[in-house]
């Protein structure tokens, strides 16, 4: 389980976040729900202490910055990534395989999870928005993470992608995981999630299973 207390984020005079608390369960998927710039960002960022903020996150009881195998414990698809333009998605994933001590098998292995077997010769320079994305959390599950937190990954793909997208964290999920998406968009959240963090303007709003909020579903 993953718990946040009293994360706060302040930009100048401006709170981007203000003392937010909320735990993530494992083996559910959590939507992390907002309109743009209620802050969802700045708490996943928060959260994985990749800025600077107030507040304490831990995983299991401990805190990110003191994970032992961070490649192994967390996996995360935050803003869209940079791709070298000469080099292959095998590429990239091979590298960074090398960087993180990942085994090399794994490389296919993520490739095939994510669908992209049959492309991963080709640079994602020339890849659709949809194929960029699972280029992304293939990089997330190089290390087969416990953690697969995603930032708004639904943005711009069509239907038939959200559905694979959805199905395929849901699958993760069952496996155990924690899994924790943040999305703008409440409408079919009930294919997507089992619990639900409600942001608006920096704060936590509501928290809790759907079926708490939600009849019928
Ligand atoms: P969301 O992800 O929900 O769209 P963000 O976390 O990106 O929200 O933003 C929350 C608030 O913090 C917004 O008001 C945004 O303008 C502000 N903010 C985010 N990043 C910065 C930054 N680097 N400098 C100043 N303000 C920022
Ligand atoms: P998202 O909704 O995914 O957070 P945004 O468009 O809000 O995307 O932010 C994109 C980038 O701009 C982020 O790196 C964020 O930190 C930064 N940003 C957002 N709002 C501000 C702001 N008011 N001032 C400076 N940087 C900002």
């Amino acid at each position: 389980m993953i718990s946040c207390r009293h994360l706060t984020k302040r930009y100048g005079a401006a709170t981007a976040v203000e003392d937010l608390s909320f735990d993530v369960r494992s083996g559910v998927v959590t939507a992390f729900l907002g309109p743009n710039g209620a802050g969802k960002s700045t708490t996943l960022r928060l959260m994985l202490e990749l800025d600077h903020g107030e507040g304490v996150t831990t995983f299991d009881g401990t805190r990110f910055r003191d994970l032992p195998d961070p490649i192994r414990t967390v996996g995360a698809v935050l803003e869209t990534r940079a791709w070298h333009p000469g080099r292959s998605a095998h590429d990239h994933l091979r590298m960074l395989a090398v960087g993180g001590g990942v085994p090399q098998p794994r490389v296919d292995e993520v490739l095939a999870l994510v669908g992209l077997a049959d492309v991963a010769h080709r640079r994602p320079k020339g890849f659709s928005l949809g194929m960029a994305q699972r280029l992304s959390l293939a990089v997330a599950l190089l290390g087969d993470p416990k953690v697969i937190v995603l930032d708004e990954p639904e943005n711009g793909l069509d239907p038939q992608g959200i559905h694979w997208l959805r199905t395929f964290l849901r699958d993760l999920a069952a496996q155990g995981r924690t899994v924790l998406v943040s999305s703008h968009q409440l409408a079919g959240i009930e294919t997507l999630a089992d619990d639900v963090v409600v942001l608006g303007r920096g704060r936590v709003l509501a928290q809790g299973p759907l079926t708490a909020f939600v009849a019928g579903v």
